[in-house]
């Protein structure tokens, strides 16, 4: 258990973070996202929104040069730092040396298994300032682990926000919206500038807190046939339902009006609720084809895999 102090928030400018990088004999690499937060008035409140208790777990992702990780390491009992970038490992490795319950973990993190990594224990939380070059492919590992987490304070696009949050008709509504709302509720929590980060994104950005759904809002029978419906009728979000559902069924209309849906309408304006109904009734379509045995089944019962 580590005590919260009130020390001075280790400032980080500019300067400071080309000089550590120098140390390093490196520049940010950008093909790893790397764009280090340089004010630390927004880490330390990032890391406030994370809510953190003296026994919890947290997990970052991404810990880069430590801006976040340095207030994380005295408000936790135990922290794993998942850093892809050899480099940057080794240098937390010695920063935190003296810090038995900092375990820096060298690899990527779209292919880290949580539970085994985190073993028997309350679920983690994240805290991240995401690269945004695999910030969604990253959400949706973290999510398909779900049961690992109890919530994420997440840095992402501030675009990428948008359309996890977005209600169907609006512009940014996507498959990553509808597949996100089903796993877990999203809340944006805090705007960041592009002048808080050296090199500067081209990028807004935005906090979000997610926190996975132990149950999901809505009953989906099949979750898999579920994610494949979602992303089929959405790389077509102009086309009506009863073509883009084409591929999925032979009689979409027929099954779209059976679901109390006018095939008529396009995917952009379904709801959470539409869709699971939709899906149930494919399900139950492809079931009653199916002989008995070669029904699939799917295990990961809230698993959303927005990919
Ligand atoms: N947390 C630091 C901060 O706020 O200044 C750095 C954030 S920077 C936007 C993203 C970090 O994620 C970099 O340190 C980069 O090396 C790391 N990263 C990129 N891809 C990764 C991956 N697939 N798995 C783990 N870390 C990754």
């Amino acid at each position: 258990m580590r005590e919260k102090t009130d020390r001075p928030i280790p400032q980080r400018p500019t300067a400071s973070i080309r000089r550590e990088l120098a140390a390093l004999g490196r520049l940010p690499r950008k093909r790893l996202g790397q764009h280090f937060l340089a004010d630390a008035q927004i880490a330390r409140r990032i890391v406030d929104l994370a809510a953190l208790q003296p026994m919890d777990r947290a997990v970052e992702i991404g810990p880069g040069l430590g801006a976040l990780s340095d207030l994380l390491v005295e408000r936790v009992g135990a922290l794993w730092l998942v850093e892809v970038d050899s480099d940057l490992a080794e240098r937390l490795r010695s920063r935190y040396a003296a810090s038995p319950h900092v375990h820096v973990v060298e690899a990527d993190a779209l292919v880290v298994d949580f539970a085994a990594l985190l073993g028997p224990g309350a679920p983690a939380v994240v805290v991240a300032n995401l690269p945004y070059n695999v910030a969604t492919p990253v959400l949706a590992a973290l999510l398909r682990q779900s049961e690992c987490f109890a919530r994420m304070v997440l840095m992402l696009q501030r675009e990428v926000v948008q359309r996890l949050v977005a209600s169907p008709g609006s512009k940014a509504y996507a498959a990553l919206s509808v597949l996100t709302q089903y796993a877990a509720h999203v809340r944006p929590a805090l705007r960041v500038g592009p002048e808080a980060f050296v090199p500067r994104p081209k990028v807004e950005s935005e906090v979000a807190i997610v926190e996975p759904y132990r149950q999901p809002p809505v009953a989906v029978s099949d979750p898999k046939l579920f994610r494949r419906l979602i992303k089929t009728v959405f790389t077509q979000r102009r086309k009506q339902l009863s073509n883009s559902m084409r591929a999925l069924c032979a009689d979409a209309a027929a099954l779209l009006l059976g679901a109390g849906i006018e095939p008529a309408r396009r995917p952009e304006t379904l709801s959470l609720g539409e869709f699971a109904t939709l899906s149930n009734a494919l399900a139950e379509k492809e079931a009653v084809a199916k002989p008995a045995g070669q029904q699939t089944t799917d295990r990961q019962t809230t698993d959303p895999n927005p990919r």
